[in-house]
């Protein structure tokens, strides 16, 4: 575009030039013309040369004049006759021959000018090598209504000088002008004709070029801003291609964020299951294998350290995870202290789980403490058209089953735990409805003073009463605490026992609390309330915890039990000699009673070790100063044993059974009459 714009500009400027040039001429021609009509249309000049001494008077007023004079170089006069013969010539005040000068194209000039009179006629002509201008006119008065048949012509002569062309050259800005004779090559120019039309000479002169000249002054700018353009491209191209990766970025960071875990960086639970999805799809490889693991006694960690020591622990364990093995392609962790693990590979899955296991046989450093914990494994491995969700399910199940068996395990999922799973599903369902109907009575069993037998109290034990099925306490009360029924349960088996215990006003009651009834803030009020419904006297009341909660929760456990010691409810400590509750603990507490667990009265029958540990059991209750109950007498030698280590109560089947109230009453009516 900008080179068509400069040619255009050449060109428009080269019309100039031509039209300058051809008005250039014109000038000149007219400037001649005019001089020839002022000299020749004057009344003076015609009565001098028609009537007096023509060449004398055109001698004075022209030929002498032609010397040195600014409008016109010769003059030449001729007669009116046919032959046109010369009267006066004259060129620079020299006389001269004007036919052999001109040429005989001269004589048809003047010709035209003695007829034609109005106007002069002008035309170039070559002579001696220089190109001359001629403007001829009639010689004539003023008065235009003389008439003559012919004129005498004056003609004055202009040489086309260099100054000439230098002053149309000026007055027309023809920069460069000159005359030639041929056709100049690169050059503009225009014919100089005579009067016949032929060219006689030609002026020439050098186009401008002043498109070229705009261009090559504003080429610096054009290049520049082609320059800054491209840069400008190149940077938006850039500026783009920043964006995008920008943009590209952040969603990556965003999916990062989705899909991995905060503290550990490994995956989360989405970004697990984006995982598997991902790898069940993608076929030829070896069958997938999911390890779930949850740490075990990582909640008293926690408990005892702070959530910072906690989250440093689940660092270190997603450290040392991430490394276990090279076919683990993905380890996440699904939140809290459970974690999973994606096995693709051929080793034995149960080896992978005894590497992860193998992890926690080291104990962690944090802070210059030393802390041990340990993890049970879940194991599935992905059957034919398993989703990502029935493994994760089936691993969790296997887990369950690796929690229940004790630390330290890892257990494969087969089958039989889905179906144990609907069965514990059932069960749950049933118990619920055991509850609305009243199927929970309480039991109650004996218990005697060891010096005479004779029955001071009963403890309720809890009894599912299913004609089709016999589900024992051990099994549903565990139950009932994790699907949250413990409380109602609870509390309907206190109300029951408390009734029924008002038939043997005589007779303390025990009452088994579980350790979730005893941390529920309202336990305490709602067995207050309870009393005074059913107007019973809280010091024939003995409530039975083990003391698993006073190590979890002590502050809970010792809030409700200070409320209730407060109206004179009794508290003993059940399954003595089982747990490692320290001596110190149980001091503080208080219990008014300790109860030992059968497994020691059966140990102390195997050998001697367990009789010497059934001892001590009973010294270090003593030493404390608190009364002992020993549970599980089955024989009157077990009975012997536990008296004369110091044991004031008894309970076992050798004194009497768990029995419905109705039977109680016939048993203490038969000990009355023995
Ligand atoms: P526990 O409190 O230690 O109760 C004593 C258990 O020993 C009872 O088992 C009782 O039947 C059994 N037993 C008593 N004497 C003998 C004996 O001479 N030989 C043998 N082999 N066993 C004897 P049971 O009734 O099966 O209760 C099991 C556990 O379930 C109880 O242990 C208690 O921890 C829990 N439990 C029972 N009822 C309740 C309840 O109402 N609430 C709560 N929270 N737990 C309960
Ligand atoms: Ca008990
Ligand atoms: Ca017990």
């Amino acid at each position: 575009m900008i080179s068509h714009m400069r040619d255009a500009a050449n060109v428009i400027d080269d019309g100039r030039a031509v039209r300058a040039a051809e008005a250039a001429v014109k000038a000149v021609e007219k400037r001649l013309a005019s001089t020839v009509q002022d000299n020749a249309v004057w009344t003076e000049a015609y009565e001098a040369i028609t009537q007096g001494d023509a060449k004398t008077w055109a001698y004075e007023n022209w030929g002498e004049t032609s010397q040195d004079y600014p409008l016109y170089d010769g003059v030449i006069l001729t007669a009116a006759d046919a032959e046109k013969s010369i009267i006066s010539a004259y060129l620079k005040g020299q006389e001269f021959e004007p036919l052999s000068y001109l040429g005989q194209g001269l004589l048809q000039q003047i010709e035209r000018a003695s007829i034609v009179r109005s106007v002069a006629a002008t035309s170039f002509f070559r002579a001696d090598g220089e190109t001359v201008l001629v403007a001829s006119q009639a010689v004539q008065p003023f008065s235009e209504n003389v008439t003559d048949s012919a004129y005498a012509t004056l003609s004055f002569l202009k040489i086309v000088t260099p100054e000439v062309i230098d002053t149309m050259a000026a007055d027309h800005q023809l920069e460069g002008l000159r005359l030639e004779t041929g056709s100049p090559e690169k050059l503009l120019s225009i014919p100089l004709n005579d009067l016949q039309g032929a060219e006689v000479a030609r002026l020439s002169w050098p186009s401008q070029q002043p498109g070229a000249k705009i261009f090559s002054e504003v080429y610096p700018t054009i290049a520049a801003s082609a320059v800054v353009l491209v840069l400008y491209l190149v940077s938006v191209l850039a500026a783009g291609g920043a964006e995008t990766r920008r943009l590209r970025k952040m969603a990556e960071l965003a999916h990062q964020k989705a899909t991995h875990d905060s503290l550990s960086g490994l995956h989360n639970r989405f970004g697990l299951l984006e995982a598997l999805n991902h790898l069940l799809v993608s076929g030829n490889r070896p069958p997938l294998v999911l390890h779930l693991l949850d740490l075990d006694g990582f909640k008293a960690v926690n408990d005892a350290w702070g959530h910072a020591v906690g989250d440093q622990l689940l660092t270190l364990v997603a450290d040392r995870l991430r490394t276990v093995h090279g076919e683990v392609t993905h380890v996440a962790r699904l939140g809290g202290d459970e974690f999973a693990l994606v096995q693709v590979g051929q080793t034995d899955p149960a080896k992978i789980g005894a590497l992860v296991l193998d992890i926690f046989r080291s104990p962690f450093l944090i802070g210059g403490r030393t802390i041990e914990v340990g993890a049970s494994v879940g194991i599935a491995v992905e059957g034919a058209g398993n989703g990502a969700q029935d493994l994760l399910h089936r691993a969790d199940l296997a887990l369950y089953e690796a929690k229940g068996a004790g630390r330290g395990q890892a257990v494969h999922y087969d089958q039989q735990l889905d179906r144990q799973r609907e069965e514990v599903a059932a069960l749950e369902q049933d118990l619920r409805q055991a509850l609305e109907r009243d199927e929970i009575q309480p039991f109650f069993q004996p218990l005697a003073r060891a010096a005479t037998g004779e029955v001071l109290g009963v403890e309720a034990l809890a009894r599912w009463l299913t004609p089709h099925r016999r589900i024992g306490p051990d099994e549903f009360i565990a139950l009932a605490e994790r699907c949250g029924l413990i409380d109602m349960l609870g509390k309907q088996m206190l109300r029951k026992s408390i009734r029924e215990a008002k038939l043997w006003p005589h007779l303390n009651l025990s009452v088994n609390v579980s350790p979730l009834q005893l941390c529920n803030p309202n336990f305490s009020s709602e067995v207050k309330a309870l009393l005074g419904d059913e107007d019973f006297d809280p010091r024939r009341l003995t409530l039975e915890i083990t003391e698993g909660v006073l190590m979890s929760n002590p502050d809970h456990a010792r809030r409700s039990i200070d409320a209730l010691r407060a109206i004179g409810v009794r508290f003993a400590l059940d399954d003595f000699g089982c747990g490692y509750a320290s001596i110190g603990t149980l001091r503080e507490f208080g219990f008014d009673r300790m109860k030992i667990d059968r497994s020691l009265v059966t140990a102390a029958h195997r050998d001697r070790k367990g009789l010497e540990i059934l001892r001590a059991t009973i010294s270090l209750a003593e030493a404390l100063e608190i009364p002992v109950t020993a549970e599980g007498i089955e024989t009157a030698d077990q009975a012997n044993v536990v008296r004369a280590a110091g044991c004031d109560q008894l309970q076992g089947y050798m004194i009497g059974r768990p029995m419905p109230a109705n039977e109680l009453n016939a048993f203490l009516a038969e000990q009355a009459a023995a």
